[in-house]
């Protein structure tokens, strides 16, 4: 797996630097709120678990599934919800926490979906953001590092569902694009 990557861009020491700064950030604008966490699976796995246990207050957990990328490294463009939350979200503070803000498209998709269940509050918290590659008008409330357009995998983030395991966050060879 190691011999894939062309290049390391985050380490897990500067990862979880920012993982500390957004923590501190969330403690600072949620501490007294209960607010509903919600983990966008599968990619935000490993920044939630790192995140979560560094917030000193009373939250819950909630967990959705979304996918606009068939595979490889381009999204489809139409995003699908495969979970729901179970929890009921009105009147509640919501953070949706995202391991990468890209095109806009996921977001753009849950946000509008979330709304729906009227909660009091509902911002984004994501790790990595690539702004260049916008596509909607979508800006998260809490970016932990803003990224080239560059395609990452690691530490939560695959390519055709590996390298999820890295424990930093890289780019890959492009042989391996050209020899899946
Ligand atoms: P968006 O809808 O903003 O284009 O993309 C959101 C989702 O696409 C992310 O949650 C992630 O699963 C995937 N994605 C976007 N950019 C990258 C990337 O550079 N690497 C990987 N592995 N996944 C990405």
């Amino acid at each position: 797996m190691l011999q894939d990557i062309e290049r390391v861009l985050l380490t897990q020491e500067e990862i979880a630097a920012h993982v500390a700064q957004l923590a501190a950030r969330l403690t600072a604008d949620y501490a007294e709120k209960d607010p509903v966490l919600i983990c966008v699976l599968k990619g935000a796995v490993n920044f939630f678990k790192d995140l979560v246990v560094q917030l000193p207050f009373h939250c819950e957990y909630e967990f959705v599934v979304a996918s606009s990328y068939g595979g490889g490294t381009q999204t489809s463009g139409s995003v699908q919800l495969r979970k729901d939350v179970f929890t009921d979200l009105r009147g509640r503070h919501v953070v949706v926490i995202e391991d990468i803000l890209d095109t806009g498209l996921t977001l753009d998709f849950l946000v509008a979906h979330l709304k729906t269940k009227e909660p009091a509050s509902l911002k984004i918290c994501t790790l990595l953001d690539k702004p260049s590659r916008r596509r909607v008008e979508l800006q998260a409330d809490y970016v932990g590092v803003t990224i080239p357009n560059e395609f990452v995998v690691g530490y939560g983030l695959d390519y055709n569902e590996h390298y999820r395991n890295l424990p930093f966050i890289g780019i890959l060879k492009p042989a391996v694009y050209s020899h899946p």
